[in-house]
């Protein structure tokens, strides 16, 4: 009998675990593959490529996060992104141009035109949203104009959630903004308004990763947790209420086993968590299954230096949707962190497919490879043969928060409060960036120590 069986070994679930352990919790975390992690998945390459298969970049000021990862033994092991990582390119009419981060050097950007900038400064006269909700384009076009959302949002959107603007609701993917308009009339006054809690300062985020990539914080947290508590090859098939806990059916290297637990935590994709909660409450399935996620491929490309044209100086560049390219855009990991290529080589990873271009994403290799060679000749002005081409699959990459997404969490809250004991986690819910994964998991742990204390 465990205090609580997390299910699902991603950020989420082992952030959960972790700090239920750290608690003094009797805690078992199974995952289905062979190895923890989830999206963070790394590989280092016979030649010396180190190549991040998901997630590149974690951005983060918190001083707890810096404290755990100590704790982990990976305070070593974590490195900070060059400082070019603050320069950060758009496709304009087939070029890289780099975003203006400055007020100023946004007034002298070729990206906007003379017209769209003045459109930029009447966004403290346009009138708060009156609807409860809104897509994230029409937000945008109605606050800012029509060609700021095609040139800067829109690329952002894909950058972040693989998204479509037009199909992504506001108010659940953006709730600061969102909140932003509602409470301030406009996006500018609530930016300088923003509640702060007093004499709280606002920390400077940081980039990081690890030396072996970003699967070294997964394998951490395994190392943490120790062997028996961490069962993967573990496939969870089924749950059922038991007395004042629950009951959990795992397939372990294929063979059936029962678990019993007083609480569990569903830290799994939104789709195999509503086949998991079908028999509890068919409502809340419906609801997790109706949450779509977009595809992506994902290449990895290394070039000898002096075959780059550009110079790749900085974190990488999107490609807004009316550049017509058919890569979403394409990161400079060896610009961030030097070490991830061989002497003399530069590693390159685009992002194919998304919410947008779904077709693309399920290309077979030769052709996804072939595409991504075709966009780095044509934009960057790379020549020759690449040295290194790796090609990932994510055929659910990530959740997309759409019109509906808000009603369809209130109908989980809802499943929650009728079944004590059992928790829903993961990026569907609270965020899709590592770092709110990594804090929700951390957050849910804390409410279940409450939770036992007060119960005990
Ligand atoms: C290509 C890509 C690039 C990204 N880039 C970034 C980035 O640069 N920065 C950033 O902050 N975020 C990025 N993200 C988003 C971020 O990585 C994810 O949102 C986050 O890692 C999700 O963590 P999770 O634990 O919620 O889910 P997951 O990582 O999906 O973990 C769920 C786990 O559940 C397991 N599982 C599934 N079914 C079962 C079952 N029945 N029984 C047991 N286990 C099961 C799965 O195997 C998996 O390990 C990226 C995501 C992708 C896919």
């Amino acid at each position: 009998m465990y205090d609580v069986v997390v299910v699902g070994g991603g950020i989420s679930g082992l952030s959960a675990a972790y700090a239920l352990r750290r608690r003094g919790m009797a805690v078992l975390l199974v995952e289905a593959r062979p190895e923890v992690g989830g999206a963070l998945r790394s590989l280092t390459t016979a030649d010396g490529f180190v190549l991040d298969c998901g997630p590149n970049t974690v951005t983060s000021s918190d001083e707890t996060l810096w404290q755990e990862l100590d704790e982990l033994g990976l305070g070593n092991q974590r490195i900070t992104a060059d400082r070019r990582g603050a320069r950060r390119y758009i496709l304009l009419r087939g070029r890289p141009e780099l975003i203006p981060m400055r007020p100023g050097a946004m007034l002298r950007s070729p990206l906007l035109s003379t017209p769209a900038k003045l459109r930029l400064l009447a966004e403290p006269l346009v009138p708060r949203a009156t609807t409860a909700d809104e897509s994230v384009a029409a937000f945008f076009t109605r606050r800012i104009g029509r060609e700021p959302t095609e040139r800067l949002v829109d690329p952002f959107v894909s950058g972040v959630y693989g998204g479509d603007p037009a199909a992504t609701s506001m108010k659940a993917a953006f709730p600061t903004l969102w909140a932003a308009e509602q409470r301030a009339g406009s996006l500018l006054r609530g930016m300088l308004t923003a509640p702060r809690a007093t004499g709280q300062k606002r920390a400077r985020g940081v980039l990081f990763n690890f030396t072996e990539g970003m699967a070294a914080w997964p394998r951490a947290y395994a190392a943490g947790l120790g062997a028996e508590a961490v069962w993967t090859d573990t496939l969870a098939t089924g749950l059922e209420p038991l007395g004042d806990g629950w009951r959990l059916e795992v397939a372990r290297s294929g063979r059936s086993q029962l678990l019993e637990a007083s609480a569990v935590i569903l830290a799994t994709p939104a789709h195999v968590t509503a086949g998991l909660v079908e028999a509890l409450d068919r409502a809340a399935s419906r609801a997790l299954r109706a949450i779509p996620y977009a595809p992506m491929a994902v290449v990895h490309l290394g070039y000898l230096r002096e075959h780059m044209a550009h110079p790749l100086d900085g974190f990488g560049l999107l490609c807004p949707a009316v550049e017509g390219r058919r890569v979403l855009g394409i990161l400079w990991p060896t610009s961030l962190f030097p070490d991830r290529a061989p002497e003399g080589s530069v590693l390159t990873t685009s992002f194919i497919g998304g919410a947008r271009m779904p077709q693309l994403a399920a290309l077979p290799d030769a052709e996804v490879l072939a595409l991504a060679e075709e966009e780095h000749a044509a934009i960057l002005g790379a020549r020759g043969t690449p040295q290194l081409r790796h090609v990932t699959r994510w055929p659910q990459a990530i959740p997309q928060y759409v019109a509906g997404h808000d009603e369809r969490l209130a109908v989980l809250e809802r499943m929650e409060a009728s079944w004590p004991g059992l928790y829903l986690l993961g990026n569907y819910r609270g965020g899709v960036s590592v770092e709110k994964c990594w804090r929700n998991g951390a957050a849910l742990a804390r409410r279940l120590v409450a939770r036992a204390r007060a119960t005990a």
